[in-house]
């Protein structure tokens, strides 16, 4: 089959599109799905460069998200069959650990992510277990593979964030910082949905005036402006209910100054570094949750498919590349360039 590998760690530059042995045939519980899109992630960026692993695992089949048919199906699967149009759920899980059984997927012990611990999306064919994948809902106008494919990672992590670990309620107000990237842009919708008052954050005065569009409250440059400022004007002093962090470094002092007394920090990623300091007084004084969160478990999957067949939360999709040029997807991703998701398709 023909995928998108890295050949050594390093850096996107070490990609390449070449033919390699097809995905394993399909084992028990398994399916085999012959992608149509792949999505990218940030994530997909620190497996380049090299995580723990990588280079043991060269060549390496990238991506996590991705869209496609059904192509052969394992012994024992029974609810899916040839040809259906499904979508991937990139975290795998055991299913057998004390988490998984408590209905925590992604607490799981042996959890693992397509593209990071398992052969990727950015491939004509890959192999998950069926419990990963869900029939694409019907929509009109239906949906294009690129769409299919941006859906799954970035609504996961982002509903999750929101809804399961910040409780969000109608009429609050949350910070989301970075609205070009896939998780924020998704929380900004998500926040709308629930009612909330969304503040967002970026640097490039052409994504604020797409993010107004989609329903952002206030916009802020954060490269001209002091946000936690702008924060506590906008908000009488007081602060946001939540901020909803995947930068880091950069921004942690800043959000931490955003936040109301009692309010919830939720954090999924430190793309500007994961080092942060915290003065444990103001945590207390405050009453601050910092909540870690990362990707859902299967009943949060199950829920934002059928939110999705109800028409809402449809994936934005910023731009579609072929498969001979993944490299020129990453780029567009490494340069911070998108609103929204930047596909390959294949
Ligand atoms: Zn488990």
């Amino acid at each position: 089959m023909r995928a998108c590998v890295l050949t050594a760690t390093g850096g996107i530059d070490k990609l390449q599109v070449t033919q390699i042995p097809d995905a394993p045939p399909p084992g028990p519980g398994e399916v085999r799905v012959a992608l149509r899109a792949a999505a990218l992630n940030h994530l997909d960026l620190f497996v380049a460069d090299g995580l723990p692993g990588t280079a043991d695992r060269l060549p390496w089949v990238m991506g996590a998200d991705g869209a496609g048919t059904i192509e052969a199906v394992g012994p024992g699967v029974t609810t899916l069959h040839a040809g259906d149009r499904v979508l991937l759920n990139p975290g795998i899980s055991d299913y057998s650990c004390e988490f998984c059984r408590a209905g925590e997927h992604s607490l799981c012990v042996n959890y693992r992510l397509l593209g990071e611990h398992l052969p990727g999306t950015l491939a004509e064919l890959v192999t998950v277990p069926a419990h990963n994948v869900a029939r694409e809902p019907n929509l009109s106008p239906g949906l294009t593979w690129g769409e299919a494919a941006a859906f799954s990672l970035v609504t996961l992590t982002a509903w999750r964030m929101l809804v399961t670990r910040a409780k969000l309620r109608a009429g609050e107000t949350v910070l989301v910082w970075g609205i070009g990237g896939g998780v924020s842009l998704t929380a900004l919708r998500i926040a709308k949905l629930f009612g909330a008052r969304v503040i967002v954050t970026s640097s490039d005065d052409a994504k604020l005036a797409a993010a107004q569009q989609l329903g952002a409250d206030v916009t802020l440059n954060h490269k001209t402006q002091k946000v936690s400022q702008e924060v506590r004007a906008l908000t009488n002093k007081r602060g946001v209910d939540v901020v909803i962090e995947n930068v880091g470094a950069a921004t942690w002092d800043e959000s931490l100054r955003s936040l109301r007394r009692g309010g919830r920090l939720v954090t999924c990623g430190a793309t500007s570094g994961p080092q942060v300091r915290l003065d444990i007084r103001r945590l207390f004084w405050h009453h601050w949750s910092i909540l870690g969160s990362t990707m859902g478990n299967a009943a949060e999957y199950a829920e934002i498919v059928r939110r999705l067949s109800q028409g809402e939360l449809r994936p934005i999709v910023d731009r579609v590349f072929p498969l001979a040029q993944a490299r020129e997807a990453y780029e567009r991703l490494r340069k911070g360039e998108q609103l929204g998701k930047v596909v390959v398709e294949i």
